[in-house]
């Protein structure tokens, strides 16, 4: 039996049956199909996941293949083709010092590449599905390969088809389309222009943008370090909400509004936090809501799963309580509910 708390970045969880680590495409197919019918738990960094303390009965296949092929045109810029383990800012890191441009404000995100279509990861103004031109994946329910094109995902925030069918579909590579170049896209997130030096809409290099978003998140706790506990998290807990106009227009006048194409608004579940009275730092047993970030709920050192679930749902009771809004976790839960 393998403690399930060393494949995962809150550093807590139960033992697993078994665990399989599987570094090619063809062995995670033969990993697959050798689970047959019986339950699977698919990891790639682990940093999205809290797993129960009672661990999982089942076979777990920790993701590890990193194959990757490039082709490069003058016109279109690459279409890289990458194995679903690759670790993905090592990924973003590769495609800056080969010259390409896109996946910039991206950098940072701990996990693998194969697990950022899942929630359709996204920071700083951009996400992962602007990049994204097929993902290749293993059906479990027809058992036979099946490429999804960019629409046939189904993106949207924080999420698509693979999210919505959990455990259906196991990514196996994803292919990415990036421009050649040294310029970022038009920044569009105040905080990192302002870091910039630039207005909200200009461009800066590259190289510069990275660096930015290295140190914003780093500041945060929001980049994986051993020795900041801060980042001992999953990272953010739970979505911002999705809200009708009207609910919307019940919020207090300073509360973040972000009109969406279709008529309703998101808002800022870290705002609601913040102001349904939970400190940075508060804490249940060993388990703490980040002291620089309160939408982190953090393992201070000892924490165990049942900690993390008393503290989310107490951050959840309280937003509820104070502005009538029932938070979504973002992060996945294995033999948990909130
Ligand atoms: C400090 C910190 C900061 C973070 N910041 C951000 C951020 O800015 N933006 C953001 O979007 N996310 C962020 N996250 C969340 C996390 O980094 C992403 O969700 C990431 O994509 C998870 O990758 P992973 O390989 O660790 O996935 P895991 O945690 O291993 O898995 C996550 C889920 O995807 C499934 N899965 C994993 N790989 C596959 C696969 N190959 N096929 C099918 N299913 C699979 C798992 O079963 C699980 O349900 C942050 C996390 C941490 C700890």
């Amino acid at each position: 039996m393998t403690d399930l708390h060393k494949y995962t970045s809150l550093r807590v969880g139960g033992p697993a049956k078994s665990i399989v680590n599987v570094s090619t495409e063809a062995e995670i197919v033969a990993a697959i199909e050798a689970a047959g019918d019986s339950p699977i738990l698919i990891i790639g960094g682990g940093s999205n996941v809290l797993i129960s303390d009672k661990g999982f009965e089942g076979t777990v296949i920790h993701i590890a293949n990193n194959e990757a092929e490039a082709e490069v045109d003058a016109c279109s810029g690459a279409t890289l083709t990458i194995g679903a383990g690759e670790n993905w800012d090592d990924f973003v890191a590769t495609t800056i010092s080969r010259g390409y441009a896109g996946l910039e404000t991206l950098s940072g995100i701990p996990g693998t590449v194969g697990a950022a279509p899942i929630q359709n990861i996204g920071a700083y103004g951009h996400e992962v599905s602007e990049f994204i031109t097929r993902v290749r994946t293993y059906d479990r329910q027809t058992k036979a390969i099946k490429t999804f094109t960019s629409a046939e995902c189904e993106f949207e925030y924080r999420n698509s088809i693979f999210k919505r069918t959990p455990g259906r579909y196991i990514v196996l590579s994803v292919q990415f389309q990036i421009r050649t170049g040294e310029i970022s896209t038009p920044i569009t997130y105040a905080e990192l222009a302002k870091k910039l030096g630039i207005e909200v809409g200009e461009k800066a290099p590259v190289i510069d943008t990275r660096k930015a978003v290295m140190e914003l998140r780093a500041a945060k706790g929001m980049l994986l370090n051993p020795d900041d506990k801060d980042s001992w998290s999953a990272g953010s807990f739970f979505t911002n909400p999705i809200i009708t106009t009207d609910v919307a227009s019940q919020l207090p006048e300073s509360a973040p509004r972000w009109p969406l194409a279709d008529g309703r608004v998101k808002t800022s579940a870290a705002w609601l936090i913040e102001h349904s009275g939970i400190d940075k730092g508060q804490s249940h047993g060993g388990a703490r809501v980040s002291t620089k970030h309160v939408l982190a709920l953090t393992n201070s050192g000892n924490a165990t799963a049942d900690d993390l679930v008393a503290l989310a749902r107490e951050v959840r009771a309280s937003v509820q309580a104070k502005f009538g809004i029932t938070l979504e976790p973002e992060v996945n839960l294995v033999g948990i509910t909130l």
